[in-house]
């Protein structure tokens, strides 16, 4: 419960507190019934609040029997994206909003069903006595329907949406607690579904819970026990054949499971807020590496590509951290790339544009990562100062038996040049696709076909005679 609350409620009991002492017998039942309503309900809503919920739930378990044929649900209910209207609308405004939600809910319950409101956004259902799973997920479809229609306020109209979590029990052998976690575990699967849904909590959730929950730990461990290592993959001058650049990719050498790609663990790491630890850590890795390969190797133009999250380019202070890391470790003018997605785009355009208007003042190159799988919206190729666009490695592993995907390759190196943009193709598996992008006039070749990510000790082998595979394969 939030402190303003816990001090308005303990602040009104206060008060009734100090009337009940030395009143008559009539008053003081009056008052410690309100004391009591003002213990047990939200203030806002009027609904149970999150004590009067677990005594109820706790009686409806001992109601239930353990007959096969009946159950009791929770319902969690997460209103989606409902921190967007408290910021632009008010909290005034959002108050109000809160008090239409739980009359639309409670119209939609049967008589008996019980609603109460946990926190800002957070509602909850009792449902005693089901018969079947399905009454329970339909009483969550007529929720979120019952939801999805406007609320006007004023001027303002206004659209609302909710992921829910069932947890459904049989029997009488449950407590309070495994009702809301079960249901709390199964918001988060819908929420991460893509909002706007429902899911039904089951077992392999909670394991996967715990296993979310070690690996979160070992990952803090991981950082501190400098488990994280940085691989680099070879970037091809098509012209040329030879190695111009390097991909920055991080790995995670785990103790027990061995060497981890970032699928394991980089949206764990967003979701507990460790990304930007994590990426300014490969920031500067990869940076004192370029350093020290220019200087091992200063015939040769090497680059280093870093991928850069939203989080990193919106909160980092990304400009002022490369500064710093510049001066420490100095490269060849324009010798640094940072890979940003179409979705980095999108998350905050404005604060992101003067982000890499800046990057382009300092001579870093700006790669548009993944191109192709996103919105791929021509507007950001003009708006937003980009060098070199990245083709996705699907488009490139397909448009050997896809016309659809060759042409979309076709048109993408086509509009990388109109806007005299070089292009990357990314994912190159078989020299069918290299000698085919290399006809297509692409600018640089990146993928397994040429090399793996290896760690920096195998680089320095492959640039004392900068070759790659294709160069033997040739
Ligand atoms: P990405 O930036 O698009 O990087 C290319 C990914 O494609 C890498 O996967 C690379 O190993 C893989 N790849 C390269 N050639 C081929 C190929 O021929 N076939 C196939 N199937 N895959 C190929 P990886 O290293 O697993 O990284 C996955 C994603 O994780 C990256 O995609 C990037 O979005 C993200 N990532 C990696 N390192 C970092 C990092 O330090 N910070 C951030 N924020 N994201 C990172
Ligand atoms: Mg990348
Ligand atoms: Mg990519």
């Amino acid at each position: 419960m939030n402190t303003p609350l816990l001090i308005a409620m303990f602040s009104i009991a206060t008060l009734l507190l100090s009337g009940i002492i030395g009143c008559a017998y009539k008053q003081k039942k009056n008052l410690l019934k309100q004391l009591n309503h003002v213990l047990h309900h939200d203030t806002l809503t009027g609904l149970p609040n999150r004590v009067l919920f677990n005594t109820l739930i706790q009686s409806a378990l001992d109601r239930a029997t353990d007959d096969k044929g009946r159950m009791t649900a929770v319902l969690f209910i997460d209103l989606d994206r409902f921190k967007l209207i408290n910021d632009s609308l008010g909290h005034l405004t959002g108050d109000k909003i809160l008090q239409a939600i739980a009359r639309r809910l409670v119209d939609h319950l049967r008589p008996h069903d019980v609603l109460a409101r946990f926190s800002g956004d957070e509602f909850v259902v009792l449902l005693e006595n089901i018969g079947t799973e399905k009454a329970a997920t339909q009483c969550a479809q007529r929720l979120q329907q019952a939801l999805a229609r406007p609320f006007t306020l004023a001027e303002h109209s206004l659209f609302c949406h909710a992921s829910i979590g069932i947890s459904l029990k049989q029997g009488t052998h449950h407590t309070p607690e495994d009702f809301l976690r079960d249901a709390d575990t199964a918001v988060y699967h819908a929420k991460s579904a893509g909002h706007s849904c429902y899911v039904l909590f089951d077992a392999s959730m909670q394991e996967r819970a715990h296993t979310l929950l070690s690996l979160e730990n070992e990952l803090r461990r991981a950082i501190t026990e400098q488990q994280l290592l940085v691989f680099y993959q070879p970037i091809i001058d098509f012209e040329t054949g030879r190695i111009i650049s390097f991909e920055a990719l991080v790995r995670w050498l785990h103790p027990t499971k061995g060497l981890l790609t970032p699928d394991h663990f980089l949206s764990i790491a967003e979701d507990i807020g460790l990304l930007k630890t994590i990426d300014d850590w490969v920031l500067s890795q990869a940076i004192a590496q370029l350093h020290q390969w220019q200087k091992t190797f200063p015939t040769q133009t090497l680059s280093m590509n870093i991928n850069a999250s939203c989080s990193q380019i919106l909160h980092g202070n990304l400009v002022n951290r490369l500064a710093g890391l510049l001066s420490e470790y100095p490269i060849r003018q324009g010798s640094l790339n940072m890979e940003i997605t179409e979705t980095a785009l999108l998350e905050d355009s404005e604060p992101t544009l003067a982000v890499l208007k800046k990057l382009s003042e300092f001579n870093i190159g700006v790669h548009l990562d993944d191109f192709g799988t996103g919105y791929s919206s021509l507007s950001y190729l003009y708006r937003f100062p980009i060098d070199t666009i990245k083709i996705d490695g699907a488009f490139i592993q397909r448009m050997h038996y896809s016309q659809k995907d060759l042409a979309i390759v076709q048109s993408i190196i086509l509009l990388a040049k109109h806007q005299h943009m070089e292009v990357t193709a990314e994912g190159i598996q078989t020299r069918k696709q290299y000698d085919r992008l290399k006809k297509m006039h692409c600018t640089k070749a990146q993928g397994y076909f040429l090399s793996k990510p290896l760690p920096a000790h195998s680089i320095n082998k492959l640039l004392t005679k900068n070759r790659v595979r294709l160069a033997t394969a040739v």
